[in-house]
């Protein structure tokens, strides 16, 4: 069967406005509700086929698709004949076209799905603490958790209210005559099953608390705040329904010497001014363990140097950082008369007074070439 002409569906000129448009479709959808025509069975794919045009004229780039190519050019929007847009996708649509809460409708599309959407179990939210090594390069952790599960023991009837639809329905009177108005059942609250028999100690929700060890992988490059969400591991709903989510909350351990920057980690190494001055070999503590690094005879205090790949995988895959060690050349605080009379032997040497070259960096430069 052919498709219809968008603007014949809902019965407007190609150069109706929004509020026509609005104004049309409004009144097909309440003239075609399948709740309002349960013993006509066309009515459902007309009430589909007038959501279809609206959802395509009332939105600005559709419509001037659909107005060049007509309805080829619509191909892969929708899924083919009839419209791939299910009650759902339709409800949606009623929040824009007969407003918000208040309106004589609201309770005859019940409220945008209503009885039709499963009733969902709440979410958890628990704290998880890391340390760097654990966010530098992932880690998987069993995690327990107390949430709320179906309870053994607990068999279930068809509600007696609703007959299992979830949904109560109701002749009610508005301004455009009588209404079939559909909403959640208040009995089951949309489960469409009630508790038929529970052993004692099982309240009327079916549900209780079961403690559970749920292993996560937490992925490398995970920062403090980060809220990580695993689907279902929340807590169940009375009567069967989707169950909620985990969410996980990132905390990060502050590490003793390690510092991080984004992916990089900074370490600050403190060198006696001998070292700096011969050169020497220092060990560094790093994320993978100690390791030693070369220190030029010559180092300059403040001199940062870069241990490439030492540092946090990138969350989203892009490699991995580095650690960024700042050389501090340690100033003695104190002396004994002998130490003193050597130093004081250097003082006046020709290779003890400072003279900056173009390579020794000032502080501003230093910063600029790293952040
Ligand atoms: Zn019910």
């Amino acid at each position: 069967m052919a498709k219809r002409d968008y603007y014949e569906i809902l019965g407007v000129s190609k150069g109706a406005t929004e509020e026509e448009l609005k104004k049309a479709y409004r009144k097909l959808a309440i003239k075609f509700h399948p709740d309002k025509n349960p013993d006509d069975p066309t009515a459902e794919d007309k009430f589909k086929e007038a959501a279809e045009a609206y959802e395509v004229l009332s939105n600005k780039d559709k419509r001037a698709q659909y107005d060049r190519f007509g309805h080829d050019g619509m191909r892969g929007g929708f899924g083919g004949q009839g419209g791939g847009m299910n009650m759902d996708d339709i409800f949606s649509q009623f929040g824009d076209i007969f407003g918000g809460g208040g309106s004589p409708f609201e309770s005859f599309f019940g409220g945008g799905g209503g009885g039709r959407r499963q009733r969902k179990g709440s979410n958890l939210r628990i704290k998880l603490k890391l340390n760097l090594d654990e966010i530098a390069n992932g880690v998987e952790k069993k995690i327990k958790v107390n949430r709320l599960v179906e309870a053994a023991g607990v068999t279930y009837k068809t509600c007696p209210t609703c007959g299992g639809s979830g949904q109560q329905k109701k002749v009610v009177n508005t301004m455009l005559g009588q209404m079939v108005s559909a909403s959640t059942c208040s009995t089951c609250n949309g489960a469409g099953k009630t508790i038929d028999k529970r052993p004692p100690g099982v309240d009327s929700t079916g549900l209780e608390m079961s403690e559970e060890i749920i292993p996560i992988k937490i992925p490398a490059g995970v920062s403090d705040g980060i809220q990580l969400s695993m689907s279902g591991k929340g807590n169940m709903a009375p009567g069967g329904g989707i169950p909620g989510d985990l969410l996980i909350v990132i905390e990060e351990i502050e590490h003793e010497d390690l510092k991080r920057d984004g992916n990089n980690i900074v370490y600050d190494l403190y060198v006696s001014f001998i070292d700096a001055a011969l050169g020497g070999s220092m060990e560094v503590p790093t994320i993978d363990g100690k390791v030693r690094i070369k220190v030029e005879p010559g180092t300059q205090s403040g001199k940062i140097l870069r241990l490439r790949g030492k540092g946090i995988k990138d969350l989203n895959g892009y490699g991995k950082g580095d650690q960024l060690i700042h050389v501090n050349v340690w100033t003695p605080k104190k002396l004994s008369s002998e130490e003193e009379a050597i130093l004081e032997k250097l003082r006046e040497s020709d290779n003890f007074q400072p003279k900056p070259g173009k390579g020794e960096k000032g502080f501003f430069e230093k910063i600029k070439e790293f952040f």
